[in-house]
């Protein structure tokens, strides 16, 4: 059975234990790899190797850390279906996505920071007659990069990038669920000639190598992307260490649709932004707010929508809808549902697991769900259930609609649709959210900050936001005499 090795100093390592992990196929419900168990000795010599590279990689010239960039980004893209097919494969998500969404975006995430660090600059300030201020910035160090299970390989890639063109070394840590595609892009980085060091992969869980890697006092910065739970404590851990942090963390995002929008348009994206990746992206919508003249004729054609998605094998070219990442993952969804229907909802459509063929009757599928006839403070409101299933509520006026979709503790993105651009802007204005998307959803323009707000997100990630996080700003006065 294929293992999954650590990838430290250039080279492909068992971790130290000489354990490790079963590797999960979710749509089949059968282990198909294995992943290293490592601990804090694999940590502590990936840091070591971070360490000894990073003099050598910050004091590359900028265009030279760049083409590094670009060969990894040509290197994924060569290799673009056998990427997809493991990101499906590991993940449980449609091949299609991957093929059209994570493994390209993961490509441009190097591509664009390639592009990007011959962009960054300081700024300069005159003074007075005979002073001027410039700021000069410079990389940190060795900085650690933790990610989740569900865009694997993009949200690694959004991380490792800005990082390694701002002249630091990495040592990351993908998610234990779904380890194939870093472990492939460590394979790449040997056949591109990345020099040894400069990046390094440690597979293995959260508490046994992300703990030991936040906390090392070699660490200069953290970036995550994961659940609120798991920010709070990394948070929590280094709380006196006074390192640059940037904690992308969970949501539950809303979808604000008036009478006034564009009924077919609205109703496409409404779609897609509930049930991409089965809801498993931290942009999808899964609370879906629509004004009360058009709310059962918009309800019951979401309904019939969601119907004909075509739930099956990941692998298939005409899947919509995959599996769920993990067992202990669909238990959650599954457990939600029942909750909802505790708190009195009425399920409209799905809201169980889903029967499929023999081949995939031990994966973990579950049926795309929407329920209705919800108070906006019950749990089912409240809590991010990060699977295929969405409340539908309808409303009246703006400001009720503005105090049920900023009435959770999370502010990551929200879509509001309406052909009345007064009050788009009135409504951006007052969302409690890092991210709003008008009359349209998940349009990404890398350049812009990426982050939420309240227990969504502290500090941005995207464009120049990245790169300064990634750097040290040193202001520097000169003054001459006359
Ligand atoms: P998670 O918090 O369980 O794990 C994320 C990563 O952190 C994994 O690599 C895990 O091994 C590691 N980890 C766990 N404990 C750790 C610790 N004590 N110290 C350091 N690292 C540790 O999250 P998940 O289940 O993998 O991902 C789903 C969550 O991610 C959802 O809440 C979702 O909303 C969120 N998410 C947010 C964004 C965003 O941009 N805001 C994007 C994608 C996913």
């Amino acid at each position: 059975m294929q293992k999954i090795l650590n990838y430290i100093d250039g080279k492909l390592v068992q971790p130290s234990s000489g354990k490790f992990l079963d590797n999960f196929n979710p749509s089949r419900g059968v282990v198909y790899s294995q992943i290293a168990d490592s601990n804090k000795d694999d940590v502590q010599l990936a840091i070591a190797a971070a360490k000894k590279s990073f003099p050598a990689w910050s004091n590359l010239t900028t265009e030279q850390r760049s083409n590094y960039l670009r060969l990894i980004a040509e290197g994924i893209l060569k290799k673009l279906n056998f990427f997809a097919e493991a990101e499906s494969t590991d993940n449980g998500k449609p091949v299609t996505l991957a093929k059209n969404l994570d493994i390209p975006r993961s490509a441009k995430n190097f591509e664009f920071f390639a592009e990007a660090i011959t962009q960054f600059h300081g700024e300069s300030f005159r003074t007075n007659a005979t002073a001027v201020n410039y700021t000069d910035y410079s990389p940190l160090g060795v900085v650690a990069c933790i990610s989740p299970w569900n865009l694997p390989l993009y949200l690694l890639t959004w991380k490792l990038a800005p990082a390694l063109a701002a002249g630091n070394t990495v040592v990351a840590k993908p998610s234990e669920m779904t380890p194939m595609t870093a472990y492939l892009l460590s394979e790449v980085c040997i056949e591109v000639g990345l020099p040894a060091g400069v990046l390094n992969i440690i597979h293995g869980t959260g508490p046994n190598v992300g703990a030991p890697l936040v906390e090392h006092k070699d660490i200069k910065a953290i970036t995550f992307t994961g659940s609120t739970q798991t920010g709070r404590s990394i948070a929590n851990s280094v709380s006196g260490q006074f390192k640059k942090m940037a904690l992308e963390m969970g949501g539950k995002n809303p979808n604000i649709i008036f009478a006034d929008c564009d009924f077919e348009k609205t109703l496409e994206m409404t779609l897609k932004s509930t049930f991409s990746n089965q809801g498993q992206i931290c942009l999808c919508g899964s609370r879906i707010f629509v004004e009360k003249p058009i709310y059962e004729k918009f309800k019951l054609a979401l309904i019939e929508k969601t119907k004909k998605l075509k739930q099956g094998d990941p692998l298939l070219a005409d899947t919509d809808q995959g599996a769920l990442v993990s067992e202990a993952h669909m238990k959650k969804v599954l457990s939600y549902i029942q909750l909802a229907k505790d708190e009195g909802g009425k399920i409209l459509t799905g809201g169980r697991k889903a029967e499929l063929s023999a081949e995939l009757n031990k994966g973990y599928f579950v049926e795309p769900t929407l329920i209705e006839g919800l108070d906006y403070k019950c749990r089912t409101n409240q809590e991010e259930i990060f699977g295929p299933v969405a409340t539908i509520t309808p409303f009246e006026t703006e400001d009720e609609v503005l105090k049920m979709a900023n009435s959770t503790n999370y502010g990551l993105a929200c879509s509001i649709w309406t052909s009345d651009l007064n009050r788009a802007n009135r409504m951006a204005k007052k969302m409690e959210s890092g991210i709003v998307w008008i009359n349209t959803w998940m349009l990404r323009d890398l350049r812009t900050p990426f982050g939420g707000v309240k227990e969504s997100g502290y500090g941005r990630e995207g464009g120049m936001e990245a790169l300064k996080f990634f750097s040290e700003v040193k202001n520097i006065c000169i003054q001459h005499t006359e």
